[in-house]
């Protein structure tokens, strides 16, 4: 598979980019996250550790399932994940459930945009919370491994894409 010019440009769109400005501050950005989610009716619940997808965080109907052991988690690290949901929340409001579920599993070159789009805000919040370059960077490397093993995106194992998912990931991270 390769990626086509305009899943590029959709990767790209930043629309989804800040929808919450975050303060840096872990404690404040976590409630911000939190009422925005709730005030979208949405819930959150986390999963029990006998559940298969207990190490996942997923958006489901109107529900965020996050990882078992989500609440012993830093707080840094649950508002991160929070605001990385919350464009997925976005995403199937605009695209409408069933074709968000539809495009996220049967295509991975809709996954690829989803997810990009959405870590980008996490690299974005990584820059919120004061974080040198090399610590983005490195976050960067991470996200790529994450998604091309654990989001099965094998297109990721190509220097050419490699590059211009960092670049797009970077995009609105100032
Ligand atoms: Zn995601």
């Amino acid at each position: 598979m390769r990626l086509r010019p305009k899943d590029i440009k959709r990767a790209e769109s930043t629309k989804y980019l800040g929808l919450v400005a975050p303060s840096g501050n872990p404690e404040q950005d976590l409630k911000m996250y939190t009422d925005v989610i709730l005030r979208k009716g949405w819930h959150l619940t986390e999963r029990t550790e006998s559940n298969p997808f207990s190490d996942w965080t997923t958006t489901f109907h109107r529900r965020i399932a996050l990882e078992h052991g989500f609440w012993d988690q830093p707080v840094w690290a649950q508002q991160a994940t929070l605001g990385h949901e919350l464009v997925h929340i976005e995403q199937r409001i605009d695209i409408g459930r069933h074709r968000f579920n539809v495009r996220y599993m049967a295509r991975p070159r809709w996954r690829w945009i989803l997810e990009t789009q959405a870590y980008r805000e996490s690299v974005r919040n990584l820059k919120a919370r004061g974080a040198t370059s090399s610590q983005v960077d490195a976050y960067i490397e991470y996200v790529i491994k994450t998604l091309r093993k654990r989001y099965v995106l094998g297109i990721l194992g190509d220097k050419q894409m490699k590059k211009e998912t960092r670049r797009i990931l970077l995009l609105g991270a100032a």
